[in-house]
Order: C-alpha cells, then sequence, then structure tokens
C-alpha cells in the first residue's frame, strides 16, 4: 500500500479536505482520506472518484482522536505530511457544546501529533494545521497581521487558539516536529466542475450558503445582520477566500515543509474586505437571480471588519489568491444550481 507523496487528510471528506484532495493530485500527492462522517456525505467519495478516477486517492472511515488508526495509516501508506482538517466548526453550537468541541478538536489533534512522534524516530512526518482567522477575534486593525493579539469570543474558535498553542510546545519540545499553522479567513465557492460543494447540515450558518439557498429558492430571503456596522455601507466586512485558492494554499504548505522550511503561522486570505451587500449584488450577478434580503439586528457575537494581511503567504509560501469575487460565485452558483440538495 505504500505510496510515494502520500498525505494523509483528516476530515478529507469535508468541505476544505474535499477541494485539497483535487489539488493534491494536481500536484502528484496522493491523499489519504480520514473522515467519520460526522459532518460530511459518503456520497462526496464518488464525486471525487468521477473527478480524480478511483485509483488516485485513498478513503479511511475512522474517528481522527483514535490513534491507532493514525499510526496505521502513517505507516502502512508511508505518509510523508498530515493537513489535520478534521474538526467541529459551527461557531453556535460550540457556545452550546462546548465540551464535545473542545474534546473533539483538541482530542483528535492530540491524537494526531501523538501518532507522528511515536514514528518520529524513524523519519518525519510534517503536520499543517487548519487554524481560523476567528482566532483574532475583533482585531484592533485592519489587515490583520499574524502578530495581531488572539482574542477567541466562543469555544470553538479557543479550541483553533490552543490546537496552535498545542502545537507550538510541542514543536518546542521537539524541534523535529515541523508544522505549518494556517489560519483560514472566509472560504467559499466550489470547484470548477461543480460537482463537488459545500453542503450544510440544517439551515446555513455562513452568508455564501445562506445566499446560494436563497438563489434556489429554498428559502425565502437573506436576514442581512446589521445596517449600522462602521463601514462603507453598514454591512459586515469580510475577506472571502475561493475554496480552491485555499486548496492550492495546503499544497503549498506541504511543498514548503517537504523541502525543509521552517515552522511558521500563515493567513490565508485575499486581503481584500467585501460587504455583505457586494457579495449579494456579485451573487445576483453571477447567477442571474434575485437575491431578497431584509435588514434585521446585529447578530450577537459578531464583528465590523475581518480581513487579512496576505504578505506572509506571498513571501513565505509563494501563495496568492489567484479567484476573484465573481469565480467565487459563479462557481458556487454551478455547484448549488446543479446540486440544490446537494450531493442527493
Ligand atoms: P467540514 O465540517 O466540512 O469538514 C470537517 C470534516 O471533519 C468533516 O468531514 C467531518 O465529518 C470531519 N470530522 C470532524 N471531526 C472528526 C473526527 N473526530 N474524526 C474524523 N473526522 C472528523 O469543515 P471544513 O469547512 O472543511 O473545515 C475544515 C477545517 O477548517 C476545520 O478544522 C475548520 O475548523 C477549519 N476552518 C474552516 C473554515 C470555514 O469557514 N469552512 C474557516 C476557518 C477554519
Ligand atoms: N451574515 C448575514 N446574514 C447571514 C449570515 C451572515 O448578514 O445569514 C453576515 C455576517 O453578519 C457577517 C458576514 O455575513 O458580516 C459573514 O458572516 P459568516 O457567518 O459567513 O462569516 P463570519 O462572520 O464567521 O466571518
Amino acid at each position: 500500500m505504500t505510496k510515494p507523496n502520500a498525505v494523509l487528510l483528516t476530515g478529507g471528506a469535508g468541505y476544505i479536505g474535499s477541494h485539497t484532495a483535487i489539488s493534491l493530485v494536481q500536484a502528484g500527492y496522493f491523499p489519504v482520506l480520514l473522515d467519520n462522517f460526522c459532518n460530511s456525505d459518503r456520497r462526496v467519495l464518488g464525486r471525487l472518484k468521477q473527478l480524480l478516477g478511483d485509483q488516485a486517492f485513498a478513503v479511511q472511515e475512522a474517528d481522527a482522536c483514535d490513534q491507532s488508526q493514525i499510526v496505521q495509516l502513517l505507516t502502512s501508506f508511508d505518509v510523508t505530511a498530515v493537513i489535520h482538517f478534521a474538526a467541529l466548526k459551527a461557531v453556535g453550537e460550540s457556545v452550546v457544546q462546548p465540551l464535545r468541541y473542545f474534546e473533539n478538536n483538541n482530542q483528535a489533534l492530540l491524537s494526531v501529533l501523538k501518532a507522528i512522534s511515536s514514528i518520529a524516530k524513524d523519519r518525519y512526518i510534517h503536520l499543517v494545521y487548519s487554524s481560523s482567522a476567528t482566532v483574532y477575534g475583533d482585531p484592533d486593525q485592519v489587515p490583520i497581521t499574524e502578530s495581531a493579539a488572539l482574542r477567541p469570543t466562543n469555544p470553538y474558535a479557543w479550541t483553533k487558539v490552543i490546537g496552535e498553542q498545542i502545537i507550538l510546545a510541542q514543536q518546542q519540545a521537539n524541534p523535529s516536529c515541523r508544522a505549518v499553522i494556517l489560519r483560514y479567513f472566509n472560504p467559499v465557492g466550489a470547484h470548477e466542475s461543480g460537482m463537488i460543494g459545500e453542503q450544510p447540515q440544517g439551515v446555513p450558518n455562513n452568508l455564501m450558503p445562506y445566499v446560494q439557498q436563497v438563489a434556489v429558492r429554498k428559502r425565502e430571503y437573506l436576514s442581512v445582520f446589521g445596517q449600522d456596522w462602521p463601514t462603507p455601507d453598514g454591512t459586515g466586512v469580510r475577506d472571502y477566500l475561493h475554496v480552491m485558492d485555499l486548496a492550492e494554499g495546503h499544497v503549498k504548505a506541504v511543498d514548503y515543509l517537504l523541502a525543509g522550511e521552517r515552522s511558521e503561522i500563515i493567513n490565508l486570505g485575499t486581503g481584500t474586505g467585501r460587504s455583505v451587500l457586494e457579495l449579494i449584488r456579485a451573487f445576483s450577478q453571477a447567477s442571474g437571480q434575485d437575491i431578497p434580503y431584509r435588514f434585521t439586528p446585529r447578530r450577537p457575537g459578531d464583528i465590523a471588519v475581518c480581513y487579512a494581511d496576505s504578505s506572509k503567504a506571498v513571501s513565505v509560501l509563494g501563495w496568492r489568491a489567484q479567484r476573484g469575487l465573481e469565480a467565487m460565485c459563479t462557481d458556487a452558483w454551478r455547484w448549488q444550481s446543479g446540486n440544490p440538495d446537494g450531493y442527493v
């Protein structure tokens, strides 16, 4: 089963993991997807096979908290790097079920690190970790650099801050443990084929998937949370990033670690902030659909503006987002209109 350039993707059947699998195959890697499908659909695997062929990747149904399963995969595929996506990610749910979030997100990371270190005496296995711009909370200034203060405001964000701290401590203790921590801004869109994309469970929490569902008339209208933010048009501003750009950022991070470079923490964003109204307009134009919306009060815990200083990703990884808002909306619409009920 040993494969050259095997990369283990925990949470590999999820939204970002499935798109990253495509970019890895295109770059000559062999992705090994581990997932327990707690927030993904097995049918994504069939779509990936249609796109990539069924010999291009492997799949293991398992819990990332199960260290022995990870050791077994690292060994049998001779894995050279792990991208650790597996986590629960719904902010509101994390407020209601904090213990579940800390247990799942941090235990899974501990299992991955322990599995890696259990075979570190033979060879190095590198780590790319999914962190989030949510670690910055409400930033003092934008664009946000990697040295900005960390101010998590909910249990989900804390699981990411704690995850980063666990990795940094492990690096201090074992300099051979090398990792790139990626802080993503707001991933949106879908693969250009329209065959894979984001499939939220229940009512979407995030703006783009909600807009997509309004566009296919699954939802009547979008609630725009606040029109009195201190922004040019009064609505919240975020750094939306095409998921395929994000996927390619992971390939760059793996290339970087395999080239023997040192550990880093890096923002992945476009560096440009867009308002809710801008996104609605862009989506409407790309899809040809009317997006009805109503202003409602601010969402508790929301912030006005968040966008990345993305210069470190350029200088360290040689990565820069290539796709603009129009491509994000066009690709999101192709996925949503072709698959109004997701992978059904
Ligand atoms: P997702 O929910 O689509 O994918 C995560 C995958 O992990 C799912 O397939 C889920 O079934 C799996 N999973 C969760 N816990 C597991 C466990 N214990 N064992 C095995 N599999 C498990 O989420 P995503 O959007 O693809 O996010 C991937 C990563 O990126 C997560 O760590 C998330 O916190 C982080 N992130 C996401 C965003 C975003 O907006 N999507 C932003 C910043 C950071
Ligand atoms: N938003 C909105 N209506 C929604 C969902 C989100 O107006 O149904 C706004 C939200 O207030 C924020 C922006 O859209 O200004 C992005 O929200 P999302 O939840 O997608 O990302 P996050 O706030 O976590 O960065």
